[in-house]
């Protein structure tokens, strides 16, 4: 009875993962998620209960699917800051940013269209993308983001869309160099391809200016930039945002009304209210600072179990770092003894999409992501002296 669509939609190896190593017994460097010991729960309490005292039947009522005007007006004002043209009319409230990314793929993709994407890429979206039945290009990448000497030859190909994660990618943890930038913003623009820019880590940089997002590089009325809450505020309150040219932002929000009808009026009062009343930036410190202390500890530990038998990237932030052993090792084996130690990560072969053509196996069967974030400093350290005992004894 199915659609023929959901033959693509199944359960990520990722969840799996993560919903069998929850309970506790286990060193985790295998999730996504933020660290909930630093989300400002008493803050949300106290904003909620002041929504709801002076605002509450608004809060509780439907509401516009574009969003909440006074959070659109907001978020607007921070896309400019961050270098995008940006009024309300360019801004959709959505429910996280992985609405954003379902809802851009949704309008933008028909069966069998061609998607640029990094190789390795995020998981959920390579996920959106195949539920709308997409074929897969990639783009090698380097420390400095995508190769761009690659792209030419892509964009001949006349692909529907590219789909990029410039700021501490997931799972890689690479920043895409500004040049490089310009050339997918150009190169896209050029050849009449869609671009879909995913920021979901842009607060989360430890050192070194931020660089201005792709869709700001180059005029594109099919460039669309998403953007979230959840790793600045919480992912419980499922607030993002997308950015577009006013005209596709009303086509993105008539997909939504299918979707959802609209955000949450409360979660979007509660998420104004936080930015208005100046809590965000502190709330951006916090992450940021124990953040960083994580990924220098995992850094430090890495170079102390692994050094010389493996190499790793160097993150400016996010949450993630990306680790390639010698050539023929296989990440798959390492999680299973590192498993029975009691330590997991995602091998990296789950980041890279399923059907790139001429290659009927993923990539990346060396590779695997450590989330830095999520455990406390001690586990990283013990977690990652693990790793390396496991890695030495497998090549023994
Ligand atoms: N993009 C990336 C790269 C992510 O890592 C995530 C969260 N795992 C998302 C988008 C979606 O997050 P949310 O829907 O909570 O905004």
């Amino acid at each position: 009875m199915l659609a023929r669509r959901m033959g693509r939609v199944t359960a990520s190896a990722i969840m799996e993962l993560i919903k069998t190593t929850a309970a506790g017994e286990y060193i985790s460097f295998a999730s996504g998620l933020p660290d909930p010991s630093l989300y400002p729960v008493d803050l949300l309490r106290e904003i909620t209960d002041a929504v709801l005292a002076e605002d509450g039947r608004a809060a509780l009522q439907y509401g516009a699917a574009e969003g909440y005007p006074p959070l659109r007006e907001w978020v607007a004002g921070m896309l400019r800051s961050r270098g995008l043209e940006a009024t309300p009319e360019h801004v959709l409230i959505t429910h996280g940013s992985q609405q954003g990314l379902d809802l851009a793929a949704r309008a933008l993709l028909d069966p069998e269209d061609r998607v640029v994407l990094e190789g390795p890429s995020y998981l959920a979206a390579i996920q959106a993308f195949d539920s709308y039945q997409a074929v897969y290009r990639t783009l090698p990448m380097d420390a400095g983001g995508i190769r761009v000497e690659a792209l030419p030859a892509l964009l001949r190909e006349r692909p529907k869309l590219l789909y990029t994660l410039p700021n501490f990618q997931n799972p890689t943890g690479i920043t895409m160099a500004l040049e490089r930038r310009q050339a997918v913003a150009e190169g896209a623009a050029r050849a009449g391809v869609a671009l879909l820019e995913d920021d979901a880590y842009h607060d989360l940089r430890f050192e070194g200016d931020a660089l201005p997002p792709v869709c700001a590089l180059a005029a594109n009325p099919w460039a669309v930039y998403t953007g979230t809450f959840s790793k600045t505020i919480a992912p419980g309150v499922r607030v993002g945002y997308v950015w577009a040219q006013p005209e596709l932002v009303q086509r993105l929000a008539q997909l939504k009304q299918i979707t959802d009808l609209h955000t949450g009026s409360l979660t979007q009062r509660v998420v104004f209210q936080f930015c208005v009343r100046g809590y965000l930036e502190p709330a951006i410190r916090r992450f940021r600072e124990a953040y960083r202390a994580r990924r220098d500890i995992m850094l430090q530990s890495l170079e102390t179990h692994l050094g010389g038998a493996a190499r790793w990237t160097v993150p400016q932030g996010g949450m993630f770092i990306w680790v390639t052993l010698p050539e023929g090792r296989d990440a798959g084996d390492l999680l299973r003894r590192a498993m029975a130690r009691g330590v997991v990560f995602v091998p990296g072969e789950s980041f890279h999409p399923p059907n790139g053509e001429g290659a009927p196996a993923r990539a990346g069967k060396n590779t695997f992501r450590l989330n830095f974030v999520s455990a406390g400093e001690d586990a990283i350290r013990t977690g990652v002296g693990i790793l390396g005992e496991v890695l030495r004894e497998g090549s023994a």
